[in-house]
């Protein structure tokens, strides 16, 4: 037995329905009161009728009455008259500063059996997540009434982040969302470098050459260091020269090239094709990308982002090596990972500064409109009754696995409290 468990007993209500205190006065809990994660006691406003009386404050709960010698609460005017002490064993009276004993409620053999069984079977596990032996049992386990939720809990945990970068660009929006779109089309693996190099090239540099599609290519090529090397090709050589020119113009100093990742990539993920793909989106944009973040439709960010390379690229991957042509467009999968990762985290949280509840919505409603990634977790979760249909939903169970499941957090868990405490399985 825990604390942690005896908690979620008393949220959820799962005690038998006759209590009575040590006192012997009958117990009815009208209302649990509020769970604190913080110091003070474990509930706040909660209301309970002992014997004939309605209270109001807080609930303090412990595995034994000891416990509250045990954590020093004697000296902590926070734990000052508690409403009750809830305990699994009442091993010695507690009293008030008055020497009146506080109200305790026994919860030992007062609730029902199989839901501590089940948690135990649950916390024994260590299979890929520990309901994974029950969850195929039951039909309703919420999950699709909870998946906003926990969509909204991963775009809050991933606006942390965003809120560093827009502090280090100095509260400049169309800056930080321009760094951290930069880093999305390093699709995770070269996600680093292409920070880096959007880092670089601050935005009022980029700005001077929108009209330049052939300059921006080189801007970017060169600051990445991949025209650092032996070249053979007109098109990189010719971008080499321009590229000289412009360092030294704007005093630039370009990524080490040591640091794109083309290991394990397949051909139309390596980094040349993203960098000129992102040269492409930057110029057809025409540094508009944040009016196309605050206004565009999900159609008009989709066309954007639905970018290609320069021709040179049809029939190349790497500088100086020719391939068989094919046009290297961004496919849709990676179009749907830059408005997962890209664009609705940042919108979200440009909501979240601007407490403009629309614009969260807004963010919300593309990752409703785009279509999950599929990866082996997803396939997974689909394995165990719960298949997806869009990116809320996928986003919803990543976050689901790696915050609750791998935490084993399962009493804080929607899924868990149906399993708990539903029907027997
Ligand atoms: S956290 Fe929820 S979904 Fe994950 S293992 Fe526990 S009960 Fe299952």
């Amino acid at each position: 037995m825990n604390e942690v468990f005896l908690s979620y007993l008393w949220k959820y209500r799962l005690l038998h329905r006759e209590l009575f205190t040590e006192s012997g006065d009958p117990l009815t809990i009208l209302h649990p009161g509020e769970q604190n994660s913080d110091g003070g006691p474990d509930f706040f406003n909660a209301r309970l009728r002992i014997g004939d009386t309605t209270w109001a404050g807080n609930v303090e709960i412990h595995l034994r009455s000891s416990d509250w010698f045990r954590h020093g609460h004697q000296h902590d005017r926070a734990y000052d008259n508690p409403i009750l002490h809830a305990v699994y064993e009442a091993d010695v009276p507690v009293c008030d500063g008055n020497g009146v004993p506080f109200q305790t409620l026994v919860m030992r053999d007062r609730f029902p059996e199989t839901v501590y069984d089940r948690y135990q079977g649950m916390m024994a596990n260590h299979q890929w997540i520990p309901c994974y032996n029950q969850l195929l049992t039951i039909s309703d386990h919420g999950f699709n009434l909870w998946a906003p939720a926990l969509a909204v809990e991963r775009l809050v945990y991933k606006a942390f982040n965003i809120r560093q970068l827009w502090e280090i660009c100095r509260n400049d929006w169309e800056e930080a969302f321009y760094q951290h779109l930069a880093s999305s089309f390093g699709f995770k693996i070269n996600s680093l470098p292409f920070e880096l190099l959007a880092k670089s090239l601050p935005l009022k540099i980029i700005r001077r050459h929108l009209d330049q599609p052939f300059q921006l290519e080189a801007l970017f090529f060169g600051q990445s260091g991949l025209l650092n090397r032996d070249l053979s090709d007109d098109y990189p050589r010719s971008m080499l020269h321009e590229y000289r020119f412009l360092k030294e113009k704007y005093r630039l100093r370009p990524v080490p090239q040591a640091t794109w990742k083309f290991l394990r990539l397949r051909p139309v993920n390596f980094p040349t094709l993203r960098i000129s793909q992102w040269a492409h989106f930057i110029a057809g944009s025409h540094a508009g990308f944040f009016n196309l973040l605050e206004n565009g439709s999900y159609a008009d960010i989709i066309r954007s982002l639905s970018t290609c390379a320069s021709p040179y690229w049809d029939t190349h991957y790497m500088f100086d090596k020719s391939t068989a042509f094919r046009k290297k467009n961004i496919g849709r999968d990676s179009v749907n990972l830059l408005v997962i990762n890209g664009i609705v985290p940042f919108l979200f949280y440009y909501g979240m500064e601007k407490e403009d509840p629309l614009i969260r919505e807004r963010a919300m409603s593309f990752l409703e409109q785009t279509e999950g990634e599929f990866n082996a977790d997803i396939g997974r979760w689909a394995g165990l009754g719960l298949p997806t249909h869009h990116a809320l939903q996928t986003q919803a169970l990543l976050h689901l696995k790696r915050f609750y499941c791998d935490r084993r957090r399962c009493l804080d868990c929607r899924i868990g409290a149906a399993l708990l405490s539903g029907p027997p399985h």
